[in-house]
């Protein structure tokens, strides 16, 4: 697949973030792919690297007389033309990026031509006739992490902002890209070095007396794990929460489920099941992003109540993350709901009480403190207190992570940065200890190094390609 020329692997532009094994590797030769799926209006065909400019010299016919340099990153329209056979393929719009102030900071081009499969096709055919070769999945955005355009956190926002269903999600992914994290974390580096520069010092003049300070410890300690906080939310707002809707059969799940839909008017996404291999409805309540697996689940989990201890069905409540238990308000408790409120022990759950426009049972006065469980009272069928509900959810996995400028680190960053809090804690333990300072110097440059893979200055090749590999192709 890959057409590296020698030409091409001597026309490499990328000056690097450090990472010279890998600009070795890939940073090679002029990449094509499509950045827009076919089948719509509009397909985008982008190129990047040294021989761009030079393909579309090749490929691109402007309209009308004038034919002179084209003005950087302006759309010039024309047709695409088959050099080796002079036919003409499309209509198209084209833009050509310098290097130094495009997306990878190579020289780009991007050829809008129509969406439909086969004109995208041979629109890319012609540019890897021409020299480039098809880009492997977020190469481009790669690239744009060697060249030192972004840090890794923002090139893996790139990918969130793809993926965002919810209005949480492009908030997040628009925080993270704007460089929040980024920032964050320059300013804890910042504190960190300037603290291991004074440790170094007192092991170089001893005579001075000074030595590493564990309140400076614990405030870089302290920014580690407010930032660590955000990471529950952050995976909930990313992919998403499991949640199962169980009760009796009659209480109002099926009616509870759609309540929800209308309630958010929204966003009712397929998400590939990651437990399972069916597809999952996402429904997004407050920015919580709720997986429901398909409405045959939650009739699945009536029988839970009619079979009890049918082991099958039992996995499905193991593997919630959530699970909403209806019950009808307005009949007396059975022994059904004891057993799945014993059930529902050790599991994040909230009780609906449905039906409250029927009247409420008095059986349910005290279910809060019964169950230790939070309580809803509403009725999906007049809709009448849903918000409750959705402030409940909201409540329990948000908590306020969602306000302006927000950082939801992802589970990558929370695994990095939990090692650097463990380093920290070892620092300040050390410390304390009256341990040598030289030693309180190891924990601390460890703690640095966990910090340097969060932006990706100290990541290694399998990281940073697992990383992109799971961008789309043409990102
Ligand atoms: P499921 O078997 O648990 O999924 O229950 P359904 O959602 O199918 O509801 C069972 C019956 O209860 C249906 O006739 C619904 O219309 C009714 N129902 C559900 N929720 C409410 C409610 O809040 N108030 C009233 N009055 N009836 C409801």
């Amino acid at each position: 697949m890959a057409r590296i020329s020698g030409r091409n692997i001597g026309e490499s532009t990328i000056t690097g973030a450090g990472n010279g094994l890998i600009n070795m590797r890939t940073e090679i030769g002029t990449i094509a792919a499509p950045s827009a799926a076919a089948g719509g209006g509009i397909g985008i065909i982008r190129l990047s690297g040294g021989l761009s400019h030079e393909i579309i010299k090749k490929i691109f016919k402007p309209a009308g007389k004038k034919s002179g340099k084209p003005v950087p990153f302006l759309l010039r329209y024309g047709t695409i033309i088959d050099p080796a056979s002079g036919d003409i393929v499309d209509e198209v719009l084209v833009a050509v990026m310098p290097a130094g102030r495009s997306y990878t900071r190579e020289k780009m081009a991007e050829i809008h031509c129509h969406g439909g499969p086969a004109a995208m096709r041979r629109a890319l055919a012609l540019t890897l006739a021409c020299g480039a070769r098809l880009a492997e999945p977020g190469e481009f955005t790669k690239r744009a992490f060697l060249s030192g355009r972004i840090d890794l956190s923002r090139a893996e926002a790139v990918a969130d902002m793809v993926s965002a269903t919810t209005e949480a999600g492009r908030r997040a992914a628009g925080a993270l890209m704007g460089g929040a994290l980024f920032n964050k974390i320059s300013e804890i580096k910042e504190d960190l070095l300037n603290l291991l520069a004074s440790v170094e010092a007192s092991l170089d003049y001893p005579e001075d007396g000074i030595t590493a300070d564990a309140g400076r410890i614990n405030n870089i300690l302290g920014a580690v794990e407010l930032l660590l906080k955000s990471a529950d939310a952050g995976k909930i707002v990313r992919e998403g929460i499991e949640t199962v809707i169980t009760g009796k059969p009659n209480a109002g799940k099926s009616s509870l489920f759609n309540a929800l839909l209308g309630e958010e008017r929204a966003i009712v996404t397929e998400i590939p099941g990651t437990t399972r291999d069916a597809l999952t409805e996402g429904l997004n309540v407050r920015g919580a992003l709720l997986k429901i697996s398909d409405t045959a689940g939650i009739r699945e989990t009536a029988d839970i109540v009619e079979n009890m201890g049918v082991r099958r069905t039992e996995g499905l409540i193991d593997r919630a993350e959530l699970v909403l238990m209806v019950t009808d308000g307005s009949a007396p408790l059975d022994e059904r709901d004891f057993y799945l409120f014993d059930r529902l022990r050790d599991i994040k759950t909230i009780l609906v009480i449905n039906k409250i426009d029927l009247g409420v049972h008095t059986d349910f006065d005290d279910l809060h403190k019964h169950t230790g469980k939070p309580a809803v009272r509403l009725s999906a069928k007049t809709g009448e207190n849903m918000g409750a509900l959705a402030e409940t959810i909201e409540e329990m996995f948000l908590s306020g992570a969602l306000e302006d400028g927000g950082i939801l680190i992802n589970m990558r960053h929370a695994e990095a940065l939990g090692r650097a809090k463990r380093s920290l804690r070892a620092a300040l333990d050390a410390q304390k200890n009256g341990l040598p300072d030289d030693l309180v110097a190891i924990d601390l440059t460890e703690a640095l190094s966990c910090l340097m893979e969060v932006t990706g200055e100290n990541a290694g090749d399998a990281l940073v390609d697992r990383i992109f590999s799971t961008f789309c192709l043409g990102k």
